[in-house]
Parts: structure tokens; C-alpha cells; sequence
């Protein structure tokens, strides 16, 4: 363990490993996680082995940032926006903890969206489980999945609102800048992913997370690049859970 870690307290429940430095929302933490992970064994099956992650609840932004840089080897920019909150790297991931929300955040605490980050945190790791080639994984299909499964398509203004307004005003992206744009993934992964979901079902889009690569979604779908997107686009205008 890094030396770091030292003035950390672990919290182990089976498959999750929390690390924290104060006890508030230690709870809260891990009765997220643990609804996610059922959640997420719902849609994607129970694991033969497994799926484990660690968690660090970290009370302020400075350790935030050292925890990202020095324990997960991710190059944020320090200092860090207040808008950062969780960073996850393979299965290991950081929180800022709620309570540091009100000085160290834009944020306020509130339950139900935590449990949303954490499902979103958590499906990342999940992805990860069950993918045979992370590496060719379309990033809309990684950020749509989990802003899909942890149900922020449906509360979030900043996935909703460019979408709606997309569609009144018939200005829809092609697949192409989708997959070329790291905006336009997250902005229109849950839409693709939903349109998966209730067209074809959620056994189809376990096997394109399973396969993994670009081609994964027209290969399962059995449709040619330009199909698929007419059917996505068109989808897109008659959906009006999306647009209302
Ligand atoms: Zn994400």
C-alpha cells in the first residue's frame, strides 16, 4: 500500500474495499456502492469471479488531487475544478466526500444523485469486467452505458437539454463526430445506448460491451454504419420520452 494510504481506514465489504479519513458518508458511500453493484449484476449478470473495486472518500480537494495523481496516476490539472468530484482509473476510484461539497465543490449533497455518481463510477468498473477489448470500446459507448444505467439521462440537464434541443431543431450528429467527439459522447452515448436498449434489448448490448470494439454495435446489430444511423436519427425524432 502506498505510503499515502497510512492515515486511511478501511471499511471492507466483500467485493468493496473503502478507504476514508473521516467517517461521514462512509455510510451513505457504501450503501450506494452496494445498490449499484446490484444494479449493474441485474444488467450485466453475476460475475464468475468477482468484480472488486476500491474506493478512497477523501475530505478535501488537496488530497483529492494527490490521491489522483499519485495513487491513480491520472494527470488532472492541479488545482483541480471545483467541478470534479470522482475520478475513476481500472477499478480503483476517487471521491471527494460530500461533506467537503459545501468549500471544496459546486455541488450540494443530495442522496439520490450521489447514488447516481457512484452507479455511473461503478459501471465504468463493470464495463471493464466484462469487455474483451477495452482499448477499441467507442468512448460513447463507455460513457453512455453508465449515464444510462446510473438513470442521469433522465435528471441531468447537461445530457438532456443539448439532445432535446438537437432534436426540435432537426440538428443531429452523425455517428461519425459521436465517436470523434469526447463532448458529443457523453452528450449523445445514452441516447444510442437507449435506442440499443428498447429496440433490440439489453442481451444485444451485453455482447457489444462484451466484444468491445468499433465495429461491435453494427456487427450485432447486423447493420451497415449509415443504417444504423438513419435508424438512430429516426429513433431520435419520433422518441418522445427524450423530448418531453
Ligand atoms: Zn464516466
Amino acid at each position: 500500500m502506498s505510503s499515502i494510504l497510512k492515515e486511511f481506514s478501511c471499511c471492507c465489504d466483500g467485493q468493496i474495499q473503502l478507504y476514508y479519513i473521516k467517517e461521514n458518508y462512509v455510510e451513505e458511500t457504501l450503501d450506494g456502492l452496494k445498490k449499484a453493484a446490484s444494479k449493474l449484476e441485474a444488467f450485466f449478470g453475476v460475475p464468475t469471479r468477482p468484480v472488486e473495486v476500491m474506493v478512497y472518500l477523501v475530505p478535501t480537494r488537496r488530497w483529492y488531487e494527490q490521491l489522483v495523481v499519485d495513487v491513480l496516476k491520472v494527470n488532472i490539472e492541479v488545482p483541480s475544478r471545483e467541478s470534479r468530484i470522482a475520478q475513476m482509473q481500472r477499478k480503483e476510484l476517487v471521491l471527494l466526500s460530500p461533506d467537503a461539497y459545501p468549500s471544496h465543490s459546486i455541488y450540494t449533497y443530495e442522496k439520490t444523485e450521489y447514488e447516481r455518481l457512484l452507479c455511473h463510477e461503478l459501471t465504468h468498473v463493470y464495463h471493464e469486467h466484462f469487455t474483451s477489448n477495452l482499448e477499441m470500446t467507442p468512448r460513447w459507448l463507455e460513457e453512455g452505458l453508465a449515464i444510462y444505467l446510473s438513470n442521469q439521462w433522465r435528471t441531468d440537464v447537461e445530457f438532456r437539454d443539448p439532445v432535446q434541443r438537437a432534436i426540435q431543431t432537426r440538428e443531429l450528429p452523425s455517428l461519425e463526430e459521436v465517436e470523434n467527439s469526447i463532448l458529443l459522447s457523453y452528450i449523445w452515448g445514452w441516447t444510442l445506448v437507449r435506442f440499443l436498449d428498447v429496440t433490440y434489448g439489453q442481451d444485444l448490448i451485453k455482447a457489444i460491451v462484451v466484444q468491445g470494439s468499433d465495429q461491435a454495435v453494427y456487427e450485432a446489430t447486423r447493420l451497415e454504419k449509415e443504417v444504423f444511423e438513419a435508424r438512430w436519427h429516426a429513433w431520435l425524432k419520433a422518441e418522445r420520452a427524450i423530448q418531453s
